[in-house]
Protein backbone atom coordinates (compact mmCIF):
# COMPACT_ATOMS: atom_id res chain seq x y z
CA UNK A 1 0.00 0.00 0.00
CA UNK A 2 2.52 3.25 -1.10
CA UNK A 3 1.55 6.28 -0.53
CA UNK A 4 2.64 9.31 -2.74
CA UNK A 5 1.61 12.89 -2.43
CA UNK A 6 2.81 15.46 -4.91
CA UNK A 7 2.98 19.21 -3.88
CA UNK A 8 0.14 19.28 -1.68
CA UNK A 9 -1.05 21.88 -0.09
CA UNK A 10 -3.57 22.83 1.94
CA UNK A 11 -5.16 25.79 3.33
CA UNK A 12 -7.97 27.09 5.76
CA UNK A 13 -10.18 29.62 5.71
CA UNK A 14 -11.13 31.31 8.95
CA UNK A 15 -13.74 34.01 7.26
CA UNK A 16 -11.03 36.20 5.48
CA UNK A 17 -8.37 34.72 6.67
CA UNK A 18 -5.89 31.91 4.83
CA UNK A 19 -4.06 29.75 6.70
CA UNK A 20 -1.68 27.97 4.61
CA UNK A 21 -1.31 24.30 6.72
CA UNK A 22 0.77 23.11 3.93
CA UNK A 23 2.62 24.57 1.25
CA UNK A 24 4.05 21.87 -0.91
CA UNK A 25 4.50 18.77 0.52
CA UNK A 26 5.77 15.62 -1.77
CA UNK A 27 6.78 12.11 0.20
CA UNK A 28 6.54 9.04 -0.54
CA UNK A 29 5.88 6.13 1.92
CA UNK A 30 6.63 2.46 0.50
CA UNK A 31 4.57 -0.13 1.92
CA UNK A 32 5.47 -1.32 4.91
CA UNK A 33 7.66 1.39 6.08
CA UNK A 34 7.83 2.23 10.02
CA UNK A 35 8.06 6.28 9.97
CA UNK A 36 8.01 9.47 12.30
CA UNK A 37 7.03 12.81 11.84
CA UNK A 38 8.31 15.75 14.07
CA UNK A 39 7.91 19.33 13.68
CA UNK A 40 7.09 22.37 16.32
CA UNK A 41 3.32 22.89 17.26
CA UNK A 42 0.98 24.44 14.05
CA UNK A 43 3.88 22.86 11.53
CA UNK A 44 1.25 21.22 9.34
CA UNK A 45 1.82 17.50 11.24
CA UNK A 46 -1.95 16.62 11.71
CA UNK A 47 -3.06 18.21 8.96
CA UNK A 48 -0.64 16.10 6.38
CA UNK A 49 -1.73 13.17 8.52
CA UNK A 50 -5.40 13.45 8.47
CA UNK A 51 -5.35 13.80 4.16
CA UNK A 52 -3.03 10.48 4.64
CA UNK A 53 -5.67 9.45 6.06
CA UNK A 54 -8.15 10.57 3.68
CA UNK A 55 -9.90 12.52 6.63
CA UNK A 56 -9.45 15.67 4.93
CA UNK A 57 -8.70 16.27 0.93
CA UNK A 58 -6.06 18.44 -0.27
CA UNK A 59 -6.52 22.02 -1.42
CA UNK A 60 -3.79 21.60 -4.67
CA UNK A 61 -1.68 18.56 -5.13
CA UNK A 62 -1.96 14.73 -5.59
CA UNK A 63 -2.44 12.09 -3.08
CA UNK A 64 -2.37 8.95 -4.79
CA UNK A 65 -2.45 5.77 -2.53
CA UNK A 66 -1.69 2.62 -3.82
CA UNK A 67 -1.76 3.72 -6.73
CA UNK A 68 -5.35 5.17 -6.71
CA UNK A 69 -5.64 9.02 -7.22
CA UNK A 70 -7.39 10.36 -3.86
CA UNK A 71 -8.51 13.36 -5.28
CA UNK A 72 -11.72 12.77 -7.00
CA UNK A 73 -13.48 10.34 -4.64
CA UNK A 74 -16.53 11.66 -3.00
CA UNK A 75 -17.34 11.35 0.93
CA UNK A 76 -18.36 8.06 0.72
CA UNK A 77 -16.10 6.36 -1.34
CA UNK A 78 -13.22 8.03 1.15
CA UNK A 79 -15.10 6.34 4.01
CA UNK A 80 -14.57 3.15 2.48
CA UNK A 81 -11.11 3.15 1.74
CA UNK A 82 -10.85 4.19 5.36
CA UNK A 83 -12.73 1.40 6.92
CA UNK A 84 -10.87 -0.70 4.77
CA UNK A 85 -7.50 0.18 4.56
CA UNK A 86 -6.90 2.77 7.36
CA UNK A 87 -6.29 2.29 11.45
CA UNK A 88 -6.18 5.68 13.07
CA UNK A 89 -4.75 6.04 16.98
CA UNK A 90 -4.99 8.91 18.79
CA UNK A 91 -3.38 10.95 21.61
CA UNK A 92 -6.37 10.95 23.30
CA UNK A 93 -7.35 7.35 22.39
CA UNK A 94 -10.68 8.33 21.61
CA UNK A 95 -12.74 5.81 23.84
CA UNK A 96 -15.98 5.76 24.56
CA UNK A 97 -16.12 6.59 28.22
CA UNK A 98 -18.82 3.36 29.30
CA UNK A 99 -18.42 0.76 26.77
CA UNK A 100 -16.09 -1.85 27.58
CA UNK A 101 -12.74 -2.83 25.57
CA UNK A 102 -14.26 -5.58 23.40
CA UNK A 103 -17.20 -3.39 22.24
CA UNK A 104 -15.08 -0.41 21.17
CA UNK A 105 -12.92 -3.04 19.25
CA UNK A 106 -16.17 -4.41 17.48
CA UNK A 107 -17.36 -0.73 16.76
CA UNK A 108 -15.00 -0.51 13.49
CA UNK A 109 -16.78 -3.87 12.28
CA UNK A 110 -19.90 -3.05 13.20
CA UNK A 111 -19.50 0.04 10.44
CA UNK A 112 -17.65 -2.28 7.98
CA UNK A 113 -20.61 -5.09 8.44
CA UNK A 114 -18.09 -7.67 8.96
CA UNK A 115 -19.34 -11.05 10.82
CA UNK A 116 -17.93 -13.18 13.50
CA UNK A 117 -17.33 -9.58 15.48
CA UNK A 118 -16.44 -11.17 18.81
CA UNK A 119 -13.72 -14.01 17.84
CA UNK A 120 -11.93 -10.43 15.71
CA UNK A 121 -11.69 -8.25 18.48
CA UNK A 122 -10.87 -10.98 20.78
CA UNK A 123 -7.86 -11.42 18.74
CA UNK A 124 -7.12 -7.85 18.20
CA UNK A 125 -6.88 -7.34 22.22
CA UNK A 126 -4.86 -10.31 22.15
CA UNK A 127 -2.38 -8.92 19.78
CA UNK A 128 -2.04 -6.13 21.98
CA UNK A 129 -1.51 -8.35 25.23
CA UNK A 130 -5.28 -7.08 26.77
CA UNK A 131 -7.47 -10.44 25.91
CA UNK A 132 -7.51 -10.39 30.17
CA UNK A 133 -9.10 -6.47 30.10
CA UNK A 134 -11.53 -7.60 27.40
CA UNK A 135 -14.61 -6.24 29.85
CA UNK A 136 -12.90 -3.50 31.53
CA UNK A 137 -14.43 -0.08 30.46
CA UNK A 138 -12.10 3.06 29.93
CA UNK A 139 -12.21 4.11 33.02
CA UNK A 140 -10.94 1.15 34.67
CA UNK A 141 -7.61 0.99 32.52
CA UNK A 142 -4.50 2.96 32.43
CA UNK A 143 -3.44 5.47 29.95
CA UNK A 144 -1.28 2.71 28.43
CA UNK A 145 -4.35 0.04 28.71
CA UNK A 146 -6.50 2.31 26.69
CA UNK A 147 -4.53 3.39 24.24
CA UNK A 148 -3.76 -0.23 23.46
CA UNK A 149 -7.67 -0.68 23.09
CA UNK A 150 -7.48 2.14 20.90
CA UNK A 151 -4.59 0.15 18.83
CA UNK A 152 -6.41 -2.83 18.69
CA UNK A 153 -9.70 -0.97 17.53
CA UNK A 154 -7.25 0.21 14.51
CA UNK A 155 -5.82 -3.05 13.71
CA UNK A 156 -9.34 -4.92 13.61
CA UNK A 157 -10.47 -4.46 9.91
CA UNK A 158 -7.12 -5.28 8.92
CA UNK A 159 -6.11 -2.16 7.85
CA UNK A 160 -2.51 -1.54 5.93
CA UNK A 161 -1.83 1.47 7.57
CA UNK A 162 -1.53 2.64 10.78
CA UNK A 163 -1.50 6.79 11.21
CA UNK A 164 -1.21 7.68 14.78
CA UNK A 165 -1.07 11.37 15.29
CA UNK A 166 0.45 11.46 18.60
CA UNK A 167 0.19 8.23 20.59
CA UNK A 168 2.58 8.24 23.29
CA UNK A 169 1.75 12.44 23.68
CA UNK A 170 -0.24 12.03 26.92
CA UNK A 171 1.43 9.19 27.92
CA UNK A 172 4.90 8.68 30.46
CA UNK A 173 8.06 7.29 28.86
CA UNK A 174 8.32 3.71 30.07
CA UNK A 175 4.69 2.90 29.21
CA UNK A 176 5.30 5.09 25.45
CA UNK A 177 8.38 2.86 24.56
CA UNK A 178 5.59 0.01 25.24
CA UNK A 179 3.43 1.47 22.72
CA UNK A 180 6.48 1.92 20.39
CA UNK A 181 7.18 -1.56 21.01
CA UNK A 182 3.26 -2.65 19.84
CA UNK A 183 3.56 -0.60 16.93
CA UNK A 184 7.31 -2.07 15.92
CA UNK A 185 6.12 -5.90 16.43
CA UNK A 186 2.87 -5.00 14.21
CA UNK A 187 5.47 -3.46 11.44
CA UNK A 188 8.04 -6.25 11.41
CA UNK A 189 5.25 -9.63 11.95
CA UNK A 190 2.38 -8.13 9.82
CA UNK A 191 4.09 -5.42 7.39
CA UNK A 192 2.20 -2.75 8.43
CA UNK A 193 2.65 0.68 7.13
CA UNK A 194 3.13 2.71 10.51
CA UNK A 195 3.30 6.39 10.28
CA UNK A 196 3.04 8.29 13.34
CA UNK A 197 3.77 11.84 14.37
CA UNK A 198 5.74 12.81 17.61
CA UNK A 199 7.59 15.76 19.82
CA UNK A 200 9.77 12.83 21.09
CA UNK A 201 13.35 12.34 19.29
CA UNK A 202 13.35 9.29 21.58
CA UNK A 203 10.11 7.99 20.58
CA UNK A 204 10.78 9.06 16.52
CA UNK A 205 14.00 6.77 17.06
CA UNK A 206 12.23 3.92 17.40
CA UNK A 207 11.11 4.25 13.48
CA UNK A 208 13.59 3.81 10.40
CA UNK A 209 12.74 7.22 8.83
CA UNK A 210 12.19 10.62 10.35
CA UNK A 211 10.51 13.98 8.35
CA UNK A 212 10.66 17.12 9.49
CA UNK A 213 8.04 19.89 8.85
CA UNK A 214 8.55 23.24 9.76
CA UNK A 215 5.85 26.11 8.14
CA UNK A 216 3.89 23.98 6.08
CA UNK A 217 7.26 22.31 4.44
CA UNK A 218 9.20 19.32 4.90
CA UNK A 219 12.89 20.50 6.07
CA UNK A 220 14.60 17.37 6.33
CA UNK A 221 13.75 13.24 5.44
CA UNK A 222 16.52 10.80 6.84
CA UNK A 223 17.14 6.93 7.38
CA UNK A 224 17.61 6.48 11.20
CA UNK A 225 21.20 5.49 11.64
CA UNK A 226 21.95 1.87 13.42
CA UNK A 227 23.71 3.69 15.95
CA UNK A 228 20.54 5.52 16.97
CA UNK A 229 17.66 3.06 16.22
CA UNK A 230 15.86 1.80 19.34
CA UNK A 231 13.94 -1.55 19.72
CA UNK A 232 11.64 -1.80 22.50
CA UNK A 233 9.65 -4.52 23.55
CA UNK A 234 7.04 -6.16 21.71
CA UNK A 235 5.35 -6.65 25.14
CA UNK A 236 2.28 -8.09 25.00
CA UNK A 237 2.45 -11.15 23.02
CA UNK A 238 0.26 -14.33 24.57
CA UNK A 239 1.60 -13.80 27.56
CA UNK A 240 -1.30 -13.55 29.84
CA UNK A 241 -2.47 -10.90 32.71
CA UNK A 242 0.10 -10.84 34.84
CA UNK A 243 3.00 -9.85 32.71
CA UNK A 244 0.07 -7.16 31.74
CA UNK A 245 -0.07 -6.16 35.05
CA UNK A 246 3.90 -5.86 35.67
CA UNK A 247 4.16 -3.51 31.92
CA UNK A 248 1.92 -0.96 33.77
CA UNK A 249 3.03 -1.16 36.79
CA UNK A 250 5.01 2.33 37.51
CA UNK A 251 8.36 2.16 38.82
CA UNK A 252 8.61 -1.07 38.49
CA UNK A 253 12.63 -1.57 38.53
CA UNK A 254 12.76 -4.18 34.81
CA UNK A 255 10.98 -1.04 32.96
CA UNK A 256 12.66 2.01 35.33
CA UNK A 257 15.32 2.27 32.18
CA UNK A 258 14.96 3.30 28.75
CA UNK A 259 14.71 1.49 25.88
CA UNK A 260 17.97 -0.34 24.71
CA UNK A 261 19.60 1.15 21.46
CA UNK A 262 20.98 -2.16 19.52
CA UNK A 263 22.85 -2.34 16.60
CA UNK A 264 20.26 -3.61 13.86
CA UNK A 265 16.59 -5.02 13.67
CA UNK A 266 16.27 -8.45 13.81
P1 LIG B 1 0.44 20.50 14.04
O1 LIG B 1 -0.32 19.22 14.07
O2 LIG B 1 1.82 20.38 13.47
O3 LIG B 1 0.48 21.19 15.36
P2 LIG B 1 -1.75 21.44 12.39
O4 LIG B 1 -1.69 20.64 11.15
O5 LIG B 1 -2.78 21.09 13.39
O6 LIG B 1 -0.30 21.51 13.04
O7 LIG B 1 -1.99 22.98 11.99
C1 LIG B 1 -1.24 23.65 10.99
C2 LIG B 1 -1.79 25.06 10.86
O8 LIG B 1 -3.11 25.02 10.35
C3 LIG B 1 -1.86 25.81 12.17
O9 LIG B 1 -1.56 27.16 11.91
C4 LIG B 1 -3.31 25.64 12.57
O10 LIG B 1 -3.71 26.71 13.37
C5 LIG B 1 -4.02 25.61 11.25
N1 LIG B 1 -5.22 24.76 11.28
C6 LIG B 1 -5.27 23.44 11.55
N2 LIG B 1 -6.52 22.97 11.44
C7 LIG B 1 -7.30 24.02 11.10
C8 LIG B 1 -8.69 24.18 10.84
N3 LIG B 1 -9.54 23.14 10.89
N4 LIG B 1 -9.12 25.42 10.52
C9 LIG B 1 -8.27 26.45 10.45
N5 LIG B 1 -6.96 26.37 10.67
C10 LIG B 1 -6.46 25.18 11.00
MG1 LIG C 1 -1.18 18.15 15.65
Amino acid sequence: MSIEILDVTKTYHIGSIEVAALRGVSLTIADGELVAIMGPSGSGKSTLMNILGCLDVPSSGSYRLDGQEVGPLKDDQLAVVRSRKIGFVFQQFNLLARTPAIEQVELPMVYAGVRDRRARAMAALEAVGLSDRARHKPTELSGGQQQRVAIARALVNEPSIILADEPTGALDTHTSAEIMGIFQRLNRERGLTVIFVTHEPEIAYHTRRIIHLRDGLITSDEHVPDAEWRRADGGADHTGGERSLSEEGVGSPAHGSPPVAVGAPA
